[in-house]
């Protein structure tokens, strides 16, 4: 029997990535799609993978439970995904509402419809290590306590903790993957390595001399999407739900990511990087250090790719990507 399994998110960076993991396996790929005056080029990144055509797209909202129930019922899957969220953590402080509903409620609204109509699906939530926030300890297992600092980070905590919850009262085999920092050449523009690495492709081109950056000394601990979905699933495939820290166990500061960055374009961050307090945060999160001991063991899981490896690829797809923007 064929799987189905239901993504909310799939435009977005891990949607695709999961979408093509799963189209890999044999599965019948369904996800969510919200209505926008832009329809045909939302899906850019299920394009870019080449996997558009072969997903079933469904109009819905995190925001719009019957929408969900609907497709739920319609879908049938046998696992769901929960990877929608207003996912942008400095957007939080500007659309503080909207996160709660989207990226804290949403989930609420995912559980429901799965609990009423597909209560035998597997259901995984997309935990951040954004929870940990304010560390409690230098280096963050499913057993450091939170301390959210954004109010994208106590949004993902009320998701996070809603999805235990709904596993311990009805018994849902509900997951969640507290994942740390993962990009690619699909990562979303506003987020720093993206900005970093389409930055280093305009300046290469001519088409820019600077790059405004904020807090530089910030530390992450980034990994690859493509790695990062696969736990996703691993998750999945368990015969009892749990809860997983998914991240490399390396800490970068955003200064050695860019150098790493301007250094495969053969330039000099020091000539181009200006400062700007316009892109400081109300409340930074100064450090993340992921301990994925537990998926290592339990899922069998390993990191492939190691941050210069992922860097260079975001360089090399930016320049290719703004060589065919056309001249203004
Ligand atoms: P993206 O921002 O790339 O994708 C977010 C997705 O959510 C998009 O498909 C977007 O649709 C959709 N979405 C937003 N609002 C709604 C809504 N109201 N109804 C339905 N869909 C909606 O995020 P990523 O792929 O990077 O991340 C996936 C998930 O993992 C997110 O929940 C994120 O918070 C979480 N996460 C990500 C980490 C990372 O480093 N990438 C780390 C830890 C957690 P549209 O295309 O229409 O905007
Ligand atoms: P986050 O960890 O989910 O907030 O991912 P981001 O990629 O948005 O930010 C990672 C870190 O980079 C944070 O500590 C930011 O403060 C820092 N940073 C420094 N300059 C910038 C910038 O210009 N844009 C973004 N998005 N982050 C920046």
């Amino acid at each position: 029997m064929t799987k189905r399994a239901l993504l909310t998110g799939i435009t977005g960076q891990d949607g695709a990535y999961l979408a093509e993991l799963l189209l890999s396996k044999g599965y019948e790929v369904f996800g969510v799609i919200r209505r926008s005056s832009h329809r045909g080029v939302e899906d850019h990144r299920l394009r870019w993978l080449g996997v558009a055509d072969k997903v079933k797209l469904l109009d819905g909202d995190l925001a719009d439970l019957s929408s969900l129930l609907r497709i739920v019922q319609d879908v049938r899957p046998d696992e769901i995904y929960n990877l929608a969220a207003q996912s942008y953590v400095a957007s939080s402080w500007r659309q503080p509402i909207l996160t709660a509903n989207i990226t804290a409620v949403g989930v609420a609204n995912m559980l429901e419809a799965t609990r009423i109509g597909a209560p035998g699906a597997r259901f995984y939530q997309a935990s951040s290590s954004e929870m940990f926030g304010l560390i409690q300890e230098p280096v963050q297992s499913e057993k450091t306590p939170f301390y959210p600092r954004s109010p994208y980070a106590v949004a993902k905590l009320y998701g996070h903790w809603i999805t235990v919850n709904y596993r311990e009262s009805f018994g849902l085999h509900a997951s969640s993957g507290i994942l740390f920092n993962h990009e690619s050449p699909l990562r979303g523009i506003e987020f720093v390595t993206r900005k970093v690495t389409d930055g280093v492709a305009r300046i290469k081109l001519g088409k820019a001399k600077e790059l405004r950056l904020g807090n530089i000394d910030a530390k992450r601990d980034w990994g690859h999407a493509r790695d990062y979905v696969r736990a996703m699933w691993l998750m999945l495939q368990q015969e009892q739900p749990d809860d997983y820290v998914v991240a490399t166990g390396r800490t970068t500061t955003v200064r050695d990511m860019c150098k790493i960055a301007f250094a495969h374009a053969g330039l000099d961050p020091d000539a181009h990087i200006v400062i700007d307090p316009q892109f400081y945060r109300p409340a930074e999160v100064d450090i993340l250090l992921g301990d994925a001991s537990k998926a290592r063991k339990a899922l069998g899981w390993e990191p492939q790719v190691p941050l210069e490896e992922l860097i260079r690829e975001m360089v090399d797809a930016d320049i290719e990507r703004v060589k065919r923007e056309p001249a203004v």
